[in-house]
């Protein structure tokens, strides 16, 4: 038999729909071809774990492109295309088993609700129904019945915060392996409810933690051969948006759709307790002043994670105001500010304004303070757990101190959920007192080793009083509309 060979790539970007801020192709990290393969071995990412899959059965990797960024407003149409002619040209070519494609399955562009399902759709189209074709998912996707239609089976993570971006694509990897050696049918039964859980939902302890170790009894008894639980992004504003369950039988659907119900009935049994409020920020705060240990806070309310502008001042002006002047690094996004600091340069004092451009939960900044540190294409590297090895870089940004607070501007947003991007601009996590990070999850574990750890209650785009935003395609939805236990189904066997 020839060797066999997988196609992969696409685009990975999380959207948020009230962010006014379209996602153009400068905030992509773009690789390709062999050296995108080289680059991202044992990464623990999607795109990683389906190189190493590959490599431990020496399959060869056809990777035409892959775009990623972090989460951010709906994605350029131009860029989404582009991306699409680039696979669906691969796809024409031929000359593979399978398609395994690392995605998030939570993005959006400027025109279409469910890009994921139209370019697997278009992919599709060329390779017909001989051809598995599998992803992993980020647990924050939206899946829907048209999201799932072109696939052969799908997988999401099982963690949030998430460690096991990896384990999850070499699942899409042997499923897709499972189906050309005829040893795997997938018997898909999936389960739909118009629900969003806000604020307790972490897999480490609560409802999720029980509901996805029930999930994993079931594996365990043989009942399904997997299971996914997809707790939706919580800003898209997109029809039949919600909570999705996938359980996958191998030729038998029966047990898979009793599981799938019966997972959905425990997230809704939980709903109530799915939603919770963060601890509050001067309570935080008021542990620096006690506490040897340094705090590491993630706001709630800008998270670029989620889909933020990263540009909130909230915190900043808290400090401000209430003169804390300790050791502290803060991060906004303000290319204007950047390009002023640029312009002045290092080592010069001035009176900068800067921030809530997008933001509008607190007023802009305008202090005196000193440009510290100015560069561009700085290089990060994870030191996860969560995406350990993931290789990014810092566009362009400026260090402005003001007393002891160091403001880090830059001209992108960045989620900053790794030490390393504040190592990255010359800032030495050790020696802060406070860091500000724009994720709500994933900075937990990789600041973990640094201080306390903890997600502060602050207003924003990316707080969870949802009712701040003008829906209009999501609803009904709980908790905002009061609905009824009556999920969507969706089922499909594969001959
Ligand atoms: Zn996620």
């Amino acid at each position: 038999m020839a060797k066999r060979r997988v196609l992969t790539g696409g685009i990975a970007q999380e959207s948020h729909s009230f962010n006014p801020i379209v996602t153009r192709r400068e905030r992509f990290t773009i690789v390709e071809g062999p050296a995108a393969v080289e680059l991202n071995r044992g990464a623990n990412s999607t795109f990683g774990g389906v190189i190493d899959a590959a490599f431990e059965v020496g399959i060869d990797l056809i990777v035409p492109t892959l775009f990623r960024a972090q989460s951010g407003g709906p994605v350029q149409d131009r860029v989404f295309e582009e991306v699409s002619e680039i696979m669906v040209d691969a796809a024409k070519r031929g000359d593979f088993n399978a398609i395994v494609l690392p995605l998030h399955g939570g993005m959006l562009t400027e025109s279409l609700a469910d890009p994921e399902g139209v370019l697997v759709e278009r992919l599709r189209a060329i390779v017909g129904r001989d051809v598995p074709i599998t992803a992993a998912f980020d647990l924050h996707a939206h899946v829907k019945e048209s999201t799932l239609e072109p696939f052969d089976f799908l997988s999401g993570y099982l963690t949030n915060p998430h460690e096991d971006q990896s384990a999850t694509a070499k699942r899409a990897f042997q499923a897709a392996m499972g189906i050309l050696d005829g040893t795997f049918k997938p018997a898909l039964a999936a389960t739909f409810l118009p629900m969003l859980t806000l604020g307790n939902d972490t897999t480490l302890s609560g409802p999720l933690m029980e509901i996805h170790a029930y999930a994993k009894d079931a594996l365990k008894q043989g009942r399904v051969q997997d299971v996914s639980i997809f707790n939706c992004q919580q800003f898209l504003d997109v029809e039949g948006m919600g909570q999705t369950v996938l359980a996958y039988g191998n030729g038998e659907i029966d047990e898979a759709r009793n599981v799938s119900n019966e997972i959905m009935q425990m997230i809704w049994h939980h709903r109530d307790n799915l939603i919770a409020k963060y601890p509050d920020l001067d309570d935080e705060l008021r542990k620096v002043r006690v506490s040897e240990r340094s705090i590491i806070i993630g706001d709630q309310g800008d998270r670029v994670a989620a889909g933020g502008p990263g540009d909130s001042t909230y915190i900043l002006n808290h400090l401000l105001a209430a003169n804390i002047d300790v050791e502290t690094y803060f991060p906004v996004y303000d290319p204007d500010a950047v390009e002023t600091c640029n312009r002045v340069g290092a080592g010069n004092t001035i009176s900068l304004s800067f921030g809530a451009k997008y933001s509008r939960v607190s007023p802009g900044v305008t202090v005196e303070g000193k440009v510290l540190n100015i560069g561009e294409n700085v290089p990060v590297v994870y030191d996860g757990p969560s995406d350990g090895g993931t290789k990014a870089y810092i566009e362009k940004y400026a260090v402005f101190g003001i007393g002891n607070i160091k403001v880090l501007l830059t001209n992108q947003p960045y989620a900053y959920i790794d030490p390393d991007y504040f190592r990255a601009v010359g800032l030495d996590p050790e020696n802060a007192k406070i860091i500000v990070t724009r994720s709500g999850y994933h900075f937990q574990l990789n600041f973990a080793k640094i201080g306390h750890v903890v997600t502060a209650d602050t207003p924003g785009m990316t707080s969870y009083n949802i009712d701040q935003f003008a829906w209009r395609h999501a609803r009904p939805f709980y908790p905002l509309d009061k609905i009824e236990f009556e999920p969507r189904r969706y089922e499909r066997l594969r001959r």
